[in-house]
């Protein structure tokens, strides 16, 4: 038996940055391309259970068929939950502290089955309900670029 020498480790802090690029495929492809391009919100539709989804996938979570239905999906709909954050962490989509605080919230939409998380325009918990209406607010005709973040927030109604 030999004795095993024990070895200090070295240790390196970096933040590595490695800029890259990922196929959206078709199925968010063409979800990103209607908000980009057209300031519209689609879902796909189950042709079993008629089920719409949103975000789509190419399957249907429920019946695991092939989804290639699609229905535009009114840009409102109704608060369902929503989360008031107040501690700064780090968004991975840009590596930047995201500016607190900020409201998360699912959404479904008017014509739609499943929720959509997003941001709200509104930070004060005393102001927000569940059950309130809210409305996307897309970026300018020019800056959109095939992101979720091409709606900026939904605007929560207040009349
Ligand atoms: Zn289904």
């Amino acid at each position: 038996m030999t004795e095993e020498k024990k070895q200090d480790l070295v240790e390196i802090s970096e933040l590595l940055s490695v800029p890259h690029k990922f196929a959206t495929g078709p199925t968010m492809g063409r979800f990103l391309s209607e908000i980009r391009d057209h300031k519209r919100i689609v879902a796909n539709k189950c042709p079993k259970c008629g089920r719409t989804q949103l975000p789509p996938r190419i399957v249907c979570a429920a019946c695991h068929v092939q989804v290639d239905d699609w229905i535009e999906l009114a840009p409102r709909g109704e608060i369902t939950s929503y989360d008031v954050t107040y501690v700064p962490t780090l968004n991975p989509l840009t590596g930047k502290m995201r500016e607190v605080p900020y409201t998360t919230a699912s959404i479904l939409l008017d014509g739609g089955d499943t929720t959509f998380m997003h941001f709200l325009d509104v930070t004060d918990p005393k102001k927000l309900k569940i059950g309130m209406r809210c409305e996307a607010v897309f970026a300018p005709d020019g800056e959109r670029q095939g992101r979720v973040t091409d709606i900026v927030h939904f605007h929560v109604i207040t009349e």
